[in-house]
C-alpha cells in the first residue's frame, strides 16, 4: 500500500506557552512533518535549543510572511496574541498555506475577513476557540441545556499571564447558548451595584465573569437555575496537553475543508 505523504506543518507563536506544547504534539504526529516555526522571540535560535533535544533542528523565524515564502508549508498553526492572529491568518491564506488559530480574541470583524479570503483564495482556515475535547463537550451540554433552562451565567477562570478576556470560550458558550434558547432569560437586575463590574459582562442576557489568578489553567463553570434547581457544567483543562490532540486532529481535516470553519466541533464526528 502507498503511504501518504506527510503534513507539512508550522508552529506560530513557537517560544509561547502553547506553542511549546504544541510544537511537540506536531513533532510526535507521525503523519505530519513540523518544518517551520516562527516565534518574535528567541529568532534564529532552533526549536531543538529552545525546546529540547528532543526536537527537530529547525530554526525560529522572526516574521511569518518571510517565512512562508522560504519554507513551504500546507498548515500553519496560530498560538500568538489576539494582536497578530487574525494578519497571520490572513498572510498564509494570501499565500494558499491554510492556516489553523488557536489565538483567542479575535473580533467578528477578523472572522468575516479570514471567512472572505478563504473563500476568495480557495483556501480552507479554521478558527478554534478550544481545542480540548471536553471543553467542546461543555459547550454542546450548555448548548442542550439552554433549550429548556435560559437562565444562566458564565464563570471562566484563567492564568494571570492571559491576554484577553472574556476567555474565547466562554463568548463561543454565551453564542451558543443564545442561539438556542427558546426563552428570553428571567430579567434579574441587581438594583443597588455597589461597585461597577459586580455583575460581570453580559452578552444578550447571558452574564460572564472572568477570573485571572496564578495556579488556575483553563477553567470554565456554566450555571443553569431553575425553579429550585441548580444544573452546573463544569470542564478543567489541568495542562497544555489537553489541547494538543485536538490539534492534531484539526491538522488532519483542514485540508479536507473549504471556507472557514470555526470551532473543533465541526470535525469531531468526521
Ligand atoms: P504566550 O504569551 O505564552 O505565547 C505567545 C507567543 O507568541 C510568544 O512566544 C510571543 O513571542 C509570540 N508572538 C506574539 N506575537 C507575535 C507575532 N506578531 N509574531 C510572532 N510571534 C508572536 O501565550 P500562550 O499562553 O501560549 O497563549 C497564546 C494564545 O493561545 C492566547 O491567545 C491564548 O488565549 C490562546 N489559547 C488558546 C487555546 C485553544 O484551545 N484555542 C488554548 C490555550 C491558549
Amino acid at each position: 500500500m502507498e503511504r501518504k505523504p506527510k503534513i507539512r506543518v508550522g508552529i506560530v507563536g513557537a517560544a509561547g506557552r502553547m506553542g511549546r506544547i504544541i510544537a511537540q504534539g506536531l513533532h510526535r504526529a507521525t503523519d505530519m512533518d513540523l518544518v517551520l516555526a516562527v516565534d518574535r522571540e528567541h529568532a534564529d535560535e532552533s526549536l531543538r535549543d529552545v525546546i529540547g533535544p528532543h526536537m527537530p533542528d529547525v530554526p525560529i523565524r522572526s516574521k511569518l510572511g518571510e517565512a512562508l515564502d522560504e519554507t513551504p508549508v500546507q498548515v500553519i498553526v496560530d498560538f500568538t496574541h489576539p494582536s497578530a492572529a487574525c494578519q497571520h491568518a490572513l498572510s498564509a491564506l494570501k499565500r494558499h498555506v491554510a492556516p489553523i488559530i488557536g489565538t483567542s480574541g479575535l473580533t467578528s470583524d477578523d472572522l468575516k475577513e479570514i471567512r472572505r479570503q478563504a473563500e476568495e483564495s480557495g483556501t480552507p482556515a479554521m478558527v478554534v476557540p478550544n481545542f480540548a475535547i471536553g471543553a467542546v463537550l461543555m459547550m454542546k451540554f450548555a448548548e442542550t441545556a439552554a433549550k429548556y433552562m435560559p437562565d444562566v451565567e458564565i464563570i471562566e477562570m484563567h492564568h494571570d499571564g492571559k491576554a484577553d478576556a472574556p476567555s474565547g470560550t466562554a463568548l463561543r458558550t454565551a453564542e451558543l447558548i443564545t442561539q438556542n434558547r427558546r426563552a428570553w432569560p428571567t430579567e434579574n437586575v441587581a438594583p443597588i451595584i455597589k461597585l461597577a463590574g459586580a455583575r460581570g459582562a453580559n452578552l444578550q442576557g447571558v452574564q460572564i465573569h472572568s477570573i485571572r489568578l496564578k495556579g488556575m489553567l483553563a477553567h470554565q463553570q456554566v450555571v443553569f437555575g431553575g425553579d429550585g434547581e441548580i444544573l452546573t457544567i463544569r470542564h478543567d483543562s489541568l495542562d497544555r496537553s489537553s489541547f494538543v490532540e485536538g490539534v492534531t486532529a484539526s491538522v488532519r481535516a483542514i485540508l479536507g475543508r473549504t471556507g472557514l470553519t470555526v470551532g473543533l466541533e465541526a470535525i469531531l464526528d468526521n
